[in-house]
């Protein structure tokens, strides 16, 4: 056994917790992460699936899908394993306040790293060690995002089975090779693994969202993951590209005028180009006249790509030199920090 999360083994110990509401399920976890086996109801003839919510503490649409789903004591062919993650994020400071403390580091970058130095990263590595001896069929990680976007699943593989486990998440799937310790990449040996972006947080629809994508992948009993039939035609396939971010010492905000304290002023409201297309031209932000380009640009091997992307005018005005699709461009200056302004992705078909 392990303290360093919470184990739940069918609905025995859980079923009076469930019967509070989402945030009292929260509190009886205790700040722990909690691990949950439902057994299947054909003792092991099919392979299990895993589920994974709250690894973000401020995404919260996941989690009260998944809470409802199980507050039905449902029972399924094959036994559903479900991760709540980062429960004392999401009870500190108020209800689903926080991606990470300040003492936390990201819970989604704590999977399979080598020095098990804190007590998340021990914990990720016991969670991985008693899923290593689960026959996985397949896994989906819940998560929500800042700004503006579609829903849509990120596969971490370009194989059939993940960019079909993908696309029964979303229509708009996104293939993105991180190598940034996610969980998806540390179940990817075992079993196809996606995340699914169910947009902005604490909005009905988007838990509406989740709960549909979960009823779907519950539901279907054949996921047709170990077929080499391409995943169907009407999703939209990106891949990502480029990492945009804004230069550590540069001062900036969101709209508004510049003043002596602002080195950049970003142009409000680009998130509702993700996924769409920002042509050559459009200017992203302005800095004064002389001002180097404020950001940094990079592509999936770090190599710098600034210069090809971004140029400031003669005005000041910051400006994009080649049409871009935008994904995950936020709206926040916390999480500019902390992740980056946005990706650049490719359609890819
Ligand atoms: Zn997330």
């Amino acid at each position: 056994m392990t303290d360093l999360y919470r184990r739940f083994d069918g609905y025995d110990e859980l079923k009076s917790i469930l019967e509070g509401s989402d945030e009292d399920v929260l509190v009886a976890l205790g700040g722990k992460p909690a691990l949950v086996r439902i057994p299947g109801t054909t003792s092991g003839e099919r392979r299990a699936r895993f589920l994974a919510c709250l690894l973000h503490g401020n995404e919260d649409s996941g989690f009260r899908a998944v809470v409802d789903l199980l507050r039905g004591t449902p029972h399924f062919p094959f036994d559903l394993w479900v991760l709540i993650g980062n429960v004392r994020a999401a009870t500190t400071d108020g209800w689903f306040a926080h991606r990470y403390l300040d003492d936390q580091e990201d819970f989604n970058r704590v999977w399979g790293v080598e020095q098990r130095t804190t007590r998340m990263r021990r914990c990720a590595a016991a969670v991985l060690t008693e899923l290593a001896g689960v026959d996985l069929e397949a896994a989906v990680d819940f998560h929500n995002n800042t700004g503006d976007n579609p829903a849509y699943a990120i596969t971490p593989s370009a194989t059939q089975a993940s960019l079909r486990l993908a696309s029964s998440c979303a229509g708009t799937v996104l293939l993105w090779r991180l190598r940034a310790h996610t969980l998806m990449e540390a179940l990817q040996p075992q079993c196809p693994a996606v995340a699914l972006e169910c947009g902005l947080p604490q909005r009905a629809e988007h838990t509406a969202f989740a709960a549909a994508a979960l009823q779907r992948f519950l539901s279907d009993l054949d996921l047709g993951l170990d077929t080499d039939h391409p995943a169907p035609g009407a999703t939209r396939l990106y891949e990502m590209r480029y990492r945009v971010t804004i230069r550590p010492e540069v001062a900036f905000t969101f709209g508004g005028a510049l003043t002596g304290e602002l080195d950049l002023v970003l142009t409000p409201a680009l998130d509702g180009a993700n996924f769409g297309m920002l042509l050559a031209g459009t200017e992203v932000g302005h800095v004064a006249p002389g001002t180097a380009v404020p950001l940094d640009a990079r592509d999936m091997r770090d190599a710098d790509v600034t210069e090809r992307l971004f140029s400031v005018t003669d005005e000041g005005a910051l400006v994009l030199r080649e049409d871009v699709t935008p994904v995950m461009m936020t709206t926040t200056v916390r999480q500019a920090r902390r992740d980056c302004l946005f990706y650049v992705a490719r359609r890819r078909r």
